[in-house]
């Protein structure tokens, strides 16, 4: 019998590797895992951990503005960039320390260097020689920013560095209208940043609910931020202390900085994957089966890698499943529906299951309710910002195939809707649910009318 260095090798101490090392070790596989930047990975390092601390930050100032109708009185209010960020990286060093010590007390053999694949069951250490042996690779590399190809590039900054500015610019152009797009903007917006959005495509959020796409495009609009639809740039130039952006249109905008949110894509290439003949999809994405297996029988994948749904829980559920099959005779597959997602933006969004064009795609009848509504707490403070509450329901079944909130709390109130649409909640079955009231959440029970599409518009005959 071949006699392996270890039961399991995990390349990448992510959200997804530093999950399945912890779990295969505790289940008593001897696993080593390697880590070439920091351990915890982008969650916990450069992503939604430093992220969301950045949105509780930026929030306060519209939350202080709000509170003035409510009797506050808050005196001059000022914001000082060092102080926050100071404070979110001590947290990420924490969080750095739990996550080393997690992997150490469950006696996994660390190693702080890169790693490459040198055979089906070899694994190459970049800072010693020799070669470690595993009967199975787990490969939980992750993903990275896309930059666009134009001139000037080199001047674009990423997400990354958003986590490492010494200073707040004046001023930030944002290539791109994704959720990190979205995200940001809301951030430096929040914390007296002038922000530019420009994006060549209609609308922001692509393949999100029109209706969430359109209240947010809206809402950020009246919140002060510029977003430009239908916009692409051609270069970046250097100018005084900021950066030029050119459109493709003919005009330019100017900034402090220019920050590209255009894409991640899977962390493949330098490290032996294609000499060992695996199979990558189009985008250089691992291929793998429901088990998350490749096409080379001992070598698995988990997380942003296998860019199924690029999110935290779901590397985490993928490397517990894998867990499962591999080290506890459990085959395991991981079921990618109803994943709830959301997007930290001022106002936020909550989303789980299909948009209405989806749905209408899918099902043949389908039925939308929907209210747009003023919370109670505007009413005091003034704010004149709606929020949205949208179920899509499958007309033949009654089943709720889409649940989707913009306004506060709409990451809360989606992680409990998602329970419930897993479970195969119908329509029927919301509206026999008592409502906790007062609540936005409740509305979510007690929507009874069903939306009409607007009546098409008569010819220009009727019109006349
Ligand atoms: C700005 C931002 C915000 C986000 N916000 C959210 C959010 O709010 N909610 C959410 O669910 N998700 C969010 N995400 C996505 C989430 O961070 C990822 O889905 C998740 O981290 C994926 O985990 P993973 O284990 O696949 O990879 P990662 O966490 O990226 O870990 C991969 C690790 O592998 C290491 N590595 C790569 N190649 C090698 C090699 N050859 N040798 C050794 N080590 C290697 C990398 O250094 C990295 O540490 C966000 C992402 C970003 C960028």
């Amino acid at each position: 019998m071949a006699h392996y260095d270890y039961d399991l090798f995990v390349i990448g101490a992510g959200s997804g590797g530093v999950r399945a090392a912890r779990l295969a070790s505790e289940l008593g596989a001897r696993v080593g895992i390697a880590e070439e930047y920091r351990i915890g990975g982008t969650c916990v390092i450069r992503g939604c951990v430093p992220k969301k601390l950045l949105v509780y930050g930026s929030r306060y100032g519209s939350e202080l503005a709000d509170a003035h109708g409510f009797g506050w009185t808050c005196g001059e209010l000022s914001f000082d960039w060092p102080t926050l960020i100071h404070n979110v990286k001590r947290e990420v060093d924490r969080l750095n320390g739990v996550y080393t010590r997690t992997l150490e007390t469950a006696g996994v053999d660390r190693f702080l260097t890169r790693a490459a694949v040198e055979g089906p069951h070899e694994i190459k250490l970049a800072d010693r020689d020799g070669a470690r042996s595993a009967k199975t690779i787990l490969v939980a590399t992750g993903g990275h920013p896309v930059m666009p190809d134009v001139p000037g590039k080199e001047h674009l900054i990423s997400s990354n560095e958003c986590f490492e500015l010494e200073q707040l610019p004046e001023s930030i152009v944002i290539i791109g209208a994704g959720y990190i797009s979205m995200e940001f903007a809301s951030i430096f917006s929040g914390l007296g940043v002038a922000v530019t959005v420009l994006y060549r495509g209609e609308q922001v959020l692509r393949d999100f609910d029109m209706d969430l796409r359109d209240g947010l495009a809206e809402a950020m609009r009246n919140r002060g931020i510029d977003l430009r639809m239908n916009t692409d740039i051609t270069s970046i130039e250097k100018e005084g202390d900021g950066y030029r952006v050119q459109l493709k249109r003919g005009d330019s905008v100017a900034a402090g900085l220019v920050m590209a949110a255009t894409g991640r894509a899977p962390n493949t290439s330098g490290f032996g994957l294609q000499q060992l003949g695996i199979d990558l999809g189009w985008n250089g994405r691992i291929a793998v089966d429901e088990f998350s297996k490749s096409s080379v029988d001992s070598l698995y994948a988990v997380g942003d890698v296998t860019d199924r749904k690029n999110l935290t829980p779901v590397a985490i559920h993928e490397a517990t499943a894998f867990v499962e099959t591999v080290f506890n005779e459990r085959p395991t597959p991981v079921d990618h529906s109803f994943i709830p997602t959301a997007v930290f933006s001022q106002p936020e969004i909550g989303t789980v299951g299909l948009s209405e064009e989806k749905a209408r795609e899918m099902h043949p009848h389908i039925d939308v309710y929907k209210a747009h509504f003023r919370p109670l707490k505007s009413m005091i403070s003034g704010r004149d910002e709606k929020m949205l509450m949208k179920l899509v329901i499958d007309a033949a079944s009654d089943k709720v195939l889409g649940c989707h909130i913009l306004g506060s709390d709409a990451a809360e109130i989606v992680q409990m809707a998602a329970v419930a649409l897993r479970l195969g909640v119908t329509k029927a079955q919301l509206d026999a649910t008592m409502a906790l009231h007062p609540s936005a959440a409740e509305e979510l029970v007690t929507l009874r009318h069903r939306w009409e599409p607007p009546a098409p518009v008569a010819g220009s005959d009727a019109a006349a």
